[in-house]
């Protein structure tokens, strides 16, 4: 395992549209523990694999215990992503740690189901709302070449903060 660079927004690697896994190899298997380590090294509550400049659809997510009582404290590495149900909305404060520095507002779903593989190749069903339902939300976005900042509620709606301090926050 390595802890991999974050690439910085301005990178044409973030503003791509990552590619579909077609096979699971030791090569994807090894992106997701090197990501897995990259999140936690950063911290972070999830990573795309276009932050560490590989365009392929593979995202982590480990969100703290607390905020979800059902995965919260779960790692996974989910392999082409795909929202297949999405209700409600939220709008709350996020962060990216390709955006370092900055918090913005941003709406989402409440809640997604997705559909993704597992790093073994099983097919994972995930229902989450709330925060958990929010960093699904961003990490899928990133495979298609979005940063939250795209989606600001309003343009004044980003806020500077100390580096560090950009992790996802609910208001
Ligand atoms: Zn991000």
């Amino acid at each position: 395992m390595a802890v991999r660079e974050i690439l910085v927004d301005g990178h044409p690697a973030l503003r791509k549209r990552a590619k579909e896994v077609k096979r699971i190899t030791p090569e994807i298997q090894a992106l997701c523990a090197d990501m897995l380590e990259t999140m936690r090294a950063a911290p972070g509550v999830g990573l795309a694999a276009n932050q560490v400049g590989v365009l392929q659809r593979v995202v982590v997510i480990e969100v703290p215990e607390d905020e979800d009582e059902l995965l919260g404290g779960k790692a996974f590495c989910l392999i082409n992503p795909e929202i297949v149900q999405a209700s409600g909305s939220q709008i709350g404060n996020e962060g990216c740690l390709s955006v370092p520095g900055y918090v913005g507002e941003v709406e989402r779903y409440e809640r997604v189901v997705v559909r993704a593989l597992a790093e073994n190749g099983k097919r994972v069903k995930i229902s989450a709302r709330g925060f958990l339902a929010r960093v699904l939300q961003h990490e899928i976005d990133h495979l298609d070449g979005i940063l939250y900042i795209d989606k600001l509620t309003s343009p004044d709606k980003l806020y500077k903060v100390q580096e560090g301090e950009e992790e996802v926050e609910e208001v």
